[in-house]
């Protein structure tokens, strides 16, 4: 192990500092389903780095894609000039969000690309003379980036401690119900009862008043929290019935990690806007966007008058053409190998199976499953907290995972085998073993 003393003038993001310097985990490689540090040693990377390597590290498609581009057009100003490259990307995404949702807005992240759909639901509501409607309603456990709008419509109560005054927002409960659902297969059943919170909240407030809802389909970073059945159909309902935008916050669940190129698709629900980030670059370069029903674009566009800026908003790295070919070579490898679809098939299958067959081992309270997300839930009999040893653990033992709480999060790259899931379920079972008997 080198010596880590600069790190102290290294700031990490998050709150990892103190638990990183403890035990230093430096990775010098990465390929495939594989991390390499700097011990020689070869870590199974369980979580797509952060949620984001769906295709698996290394691919040497993207990186061609990302070195031509660098050669060819490494940079130019997306206000007042275009590129070949942001266009074809474009074009090549919206294959994949819901009909009608054909208008990308690029950022550089998950957080920019909620900041921008919170901000086009604003300016909608403005064009078409709804001032009025300024409020957000968003969800207990939802993570929308670190943004002042992302934390005012997240709900994770930790991440919004401190930063007040927010933006004006309501949080619909959460769909977390270990006592009642654990070791359920598939999706938990008691979807509509819990949507007609919103019904609740609209009235409270007036519907006149609230712009748009914002949830993720899957609830990543507040620990794999599953929609019930139904549920996010009812809050399309409810949404369209009180004339309330609806926004998906995909930046995990697109890109296959539910099974298909996104949430909405997989269940059949059409949200107003959908944001996405991660896995649109494989990871490799920062990018993001939002997917906007045309409808919204076109009312947006048309309500400023002659000559003027119909809404100012807009990075200076949006749709970086680097980015833009990482992405399209991160498509092509999704599209060509089949990787979007396959949490819903054979493999998904295998995941769910290995996964539930965790129930009854010491220790572990839940797992749940959808497509290629899942999560381990650990409690200890004496209530303390365990995820942040079990992290330690997971890795020394060959292993990368994300602990939220007790809750061990799995997004494993798309281009996982069997032999892999095997490997997850037996170190989890030691672990089982080792601290919980
Ligand atoms: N939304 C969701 C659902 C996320 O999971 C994340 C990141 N984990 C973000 C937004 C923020 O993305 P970024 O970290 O790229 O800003």
């Amino acid at each position: 192990m080198k010596n880590y003393q600069s790190m102290d003038h290294f700031w990490m993001p998050f709150t990892a500092n103190r638990a990183f310097k403890e035990s230093p985990r430096i990775i010098e490689r990465a390929e495939g389903m594989w991390l390499f540090n700097d011990e020689g040693r070869q870590i199974l990377d369980a979580t797509a780095g952060l949620w984001c390597v769906n295709a698996g590290h290394g691919r040497k498609q993207i990186a061609d894609a990302v070195a031509a581009q660098i050669q060819t057009l490494d940079y130019t100003s997306p206000f007042n000039l275009g590129h070949d490259i942001g266009f074809e990307f474009a074009e090549r995404l919206v294959k994949h969000s819901p009909q009608g949702l054909d208008r990308v807005f690029f950022s550089c992240s998950g957080s920019e690309a909620v900041e921008s759909a919170l901000k086009i639901a604003l300016a909608y509501q403005n064009a078409r003379g709804k001032g009025g409607k300024y409020r957000f309603i968003g969800r207990e456990k939802g993570y929308h980036g670190v943004n002042f709008g992302g934390i005012s419509v997240g709900g994770l109560t930790p991440n919004r401690k401190g930063f007040g005054p927010l933006l004006p927002v309501d949080h619909l409960p959460h769909t977390l119900d270990v006592e009642r659902n654990a070791f359920s297969k598939g999706l938990p059943e008691f979807g509509i009862e819990r949507a007609e919170a919103l019904e609740n909240l609209l009235q409270f407030h007036g519907s006149d008043s609230i712009a748009a809802v914002i949830v993720e389909p899957v609830s990543g970073a507040g620990g794999v929290v599953l929609p019930p059945v139904g549920y996010l159909k009812k809050l399309r309902e409810i949404c369209t019935r009180h004339d309330v935008l609806l926004i998906f916050d995909e930046v995990i669940c697109g890109w296959g990690r539910l099974g298909d190129s996104f949430g909405a698709n997989r269940f059949d629900v059409q949200p107003d806007m959908i944001t996405s980030a991660k896995g649109i670059t494989n990871g490799v370069l920062p990018l993001g966007a939002v997917f906007v029903r045309n409808e919204i674009y076109d009312t947006v566009l048309n309500a400023a008058p002659e000559g003027q800026v119909e809404f100012f908003h807009g990075y200076t790295y949006s749709a970086h053409p680097v980015a833009c070919a990482a992405g399209l070579a991160a498509l092509d490898i999704y599209e060509s190998e089949g990787l979007l679809e396959r949490g819903a098939g054979e493999i998904g299958q295998y995941w769910e199976e290995a996964l539930h067959s965790l129930k009854g081992l010491p220790g572990i309270v839940d797992v749940r499953n959808f497509g290629l997300i899942g999560a381990v839930q650990f409690a200890a009999a004496d209530g303390s907290l365990v995820g942040p040893t079990i992290m330690k653990r997971c890795y020394e033992l060959g292993m990368s995972i994300r602990a939220v709480g007790d809750i061990i999060a799995l997004s494993p790259p798309l281009i996982i085998e069997k032999s892999h899931i095997d490997q997850i379920v037996d170190i989890f079972t030691q672990i089982s073993k080792e601290m919980f008997r």
